[in-house]
């Protein structure tokens, strides 16, 4: 897609000025500017910053504010693809080159690069590097080089791409065009080896937080995951698109199948999929309103869907690595979104299981445990859960939050040095070979044929525990597990021994202090959507008439709603209720392309809804 040129280009190279009038934006966000003029002056730079913190504006700006074609390398078509499209909506002369176009599209997109019509141009890595591309190349002028997701140059990342090695030419044959390398991989020796792999020893680094202040972290323990998941989604979500986790095949396709029977809109997406049957569900997802995908964590990357509202975890992420990444799926147009988990002990014996069946060697298997303890130290928390995220990307001193669940309901804790004493003892006396399900029965002085049989009614652990109830005693024997003072012995069938770590509790040396799990709630909760707060009934009213009004356009265009305007900038127009262009165009997120070509027709939802 390639747009004419537009004879007013030429007049706003000023990048305040871009921000303005071709994306509609008011302000540059943290560090953009900083990056923005890094660039303009010709200089390099590395560029950290979390899913959604607005990383594409720090090359898109100069891209189109510098003399000649601003070269984007990314890894996936999708991406490419959904960039593309958003900046020709917003006016801007974009265009992409990957393996998925015809021959022909291909051609005439070299041809428009040459004689110098695109201010950006997408390419794949390993076209980029082919003799016709770099001769290509030769004959234009690039604004500058952006090598988004620069971790891929990282032989440790998971999403190591062998053709980003070579991007380190690019420093060679272009010495004075400057280049960035962006990332939202936090890990500081990722960050090394990507300047040095790109060769470029003299890049500015601009590091933001990782903190996604818009997202609600929420954990709470697994009674009746479906249940919980079902009041979740009605108290709060009603609507909303979302992305929910779980750890199988066989689960996704159950949950997926018993949501669409409760009436919503869910599909399912896992790797025993058909490669047609993933890409439909994914699209309708990305293009739908209000759907929800059940998969496992194969989903995800790839989509830069704005408006996901929700990620809800039916079972343990294996590492806070993998926890962050996923939740961080949500709520990249900065709008409230929620990060909400159920788990329990059995997540832990599962995980543990596949970590220990892995076959892998056993310093890999060590560090896997070491990061199945951080994620169980962090559901376990009893302070601020994003201080314990923040501190693990080491952001450390970081104030409790106010919008996490130990935050907004500070759980409450009781001395359970007695409770966890007679717990451990009576692992120790039936001889370490029992689950969880058993041990609690010898607490609590169950007389069961079992029990008789295996002669546990004669220990002296029998019956000491009759005070407390089979919940109270499984959130005991979880947070055991969690703080390390018993283990899951994966070869049986989840029995739990004792460690090192225990003796100081068992000889009564040691206090501890353990989380009382929270009764689940009972009464409704407020809905969460976009727009909560604002939206009296004529509000919600002109609410809806705006969406269907972008969804008309975008049908129109086969193009996914947020394209033409995200829920912010809705949001905004149902607060401001703009009458003429004039006041339109001061909404955040209206550009001057969007305002000639959308603004008749939101005015008019306006004005229909406003005047009736
Ligand atoms: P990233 O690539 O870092 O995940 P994006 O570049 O996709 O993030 O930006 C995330 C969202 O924030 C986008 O919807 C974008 O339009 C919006 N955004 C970026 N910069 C600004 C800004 N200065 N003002 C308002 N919205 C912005
Ligand atoms: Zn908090």
């Amino acid at each position: 897609m390639i747009n004419t040129p537009d004879p007013a280009r030429e007049m706003h190279r000023d990048p305040g000025q871009i921000l303005h009038s071709v994306f509609g934006f008011e302000h540059f966000r943290p560090l953009q500017r900083q990056v923005v003029e890094q660039v303009m002056g010709g200089g390099d730079a590395l560029v950290l910053m979390p899913t959604g913190g607005g990383k594409s504006l720090c090359y898109q700006i100069p891209a189109i504010a510098r003399p000649g074609t601003g070269i984007i390398v990314s890894p996936l078509i999708a991406l490419m693809n959904d960039q593309v499209a958003a900046l020709v909506q917003s006016g801007v002369n974009a265009a992409c080159l990957h393996s998925g176009l015809e021959a022909g599209e291909a051609r005439a997109i070299e041809q428009a690069l040459v004689e110098g019509e695109l201010d950006l141009l997408y390419v794949a890595p390993e076209r980029l590097l082919t003799p016709r591309m770099r001769d290509l190349l030769q004959r234009v002028r690039p604004a500058l080089f952006a090598i988004d997701e620069a971790h891929c140059v990282s032989q440790w990342g998971h999403d190591f791409r062998p053709e980003y090695l070579q991007l380190a030419v690019l420093g060679r044959d272009w010495p004075e065009v400057p280049r960035l390398a962006l990332t939202a991989t936090a890990d500081p020796r990722t960050r090394e080896e990507i300047l040095e792999r790109l060769d470029m020893p003299r890049a500015e680094r601009f590091i933001s937080s990782f903190d996604r202040p818009n997202i609600r972290y929420r954990v709470a323990e697994k009674r009746n995951a479906k249940q919980q998941l079902k009041n979740f989604l009605e108290r709060e979500q009603g609507g909303n698109a979302g992305i929910v986790y779980c750890l199988s095949r066989r689960k996704v396709d159950d949950m997926a199948a018993w949501l669409r029977d409760q009436g919503w809109q869910a599909l399912p997406y896992h790797a025993g999929l058909s490669a047609e049957e993933r890409r439909r569900n994914q699209e309708r997802f990305v293009g739908g309103d209000g759907v929800i995908v059940v998969a496992t964590i194969a989903f995800g990357m790839g989509i830069d869907k704005p408006d996901v509202r929700f990620v809800a975890h039916m079972d343990l992420p294996r590492s806070l690595e993998a926890y962050y990444q996923e939740t961080g799926r949500a709520g990249r147009d900065g709008l409230p979104a929620d990060a909400w988990m159920v788990y329990g002990l059995q997540d832990v014996i599962t995980l543990r299981q596949m970590i220990e069946g892995s076959g892998a060697d056993p310093e890999r298997q060590r560090v896997e445990r070491q990061k199945l303890e951080d994620m169980l130290a962090f559901c376990e928390q009893l302070n601020c859960r994003r201080q314990i995220l923040l501190a693990h990307f080491g952001e450390q001193d970081h104030p409790a939050c106010g919008n996490c669940d130990t935050c907004l309901e500070p759980p409450e804790s009781w001395d359970a040095t007695e409770a966890a004493r007679k717990a451990l003892s009576c692992v120790w006396r039936t001889g370490q070979r029992f689950g969880v399900s058993h041990l609690v029965s010898v607490l609590q002085g169950t007389d069961s044929e079992r029990i008789r049989e295996l002669g546990h009614h004669h220990l002296s652990t029998w019956g000491i525990g009759d005070d407390m109830g089979t919940g109270e005693w499984r959130a005991i024997f979880r947070q055991l597990v969690a703080r390390g003072l018993l283990t899951v012995d994966a070869e049986g069938y989840g029995s739990l021994r004792l460690t090192e770590a225990c003796r100081p509790v068992l000889r009564g040396e040691q206090s501890l202090t353990l989380r009382r799990d929270r009764k689940p709630a009972r009464t409704g909760r407020r809905q969460r959507q976009p727009g909560e707060g604002l939206m009296d009934g004529a509000s919600h009213a002109l609410w809806e008439a705006l969406r269907e009004c972008r969804r008309r356009l975008a049908a129109e265009q086969g193009l996914p709603p947020y394209m033409i305007f995200h829920d912010s900038t809705l949001m905004d127009m149902v607060a401001a209720r703009p009458e003429t262009h004039e006041a339109l165009a001061a909404i955040n997120g209206v550009g001057e392309h969007k305002l000639q070509r959308y603004g008749d027709d939101f005015l008019e939802a306006i004005r229909s809804v406003v005047t009736s």
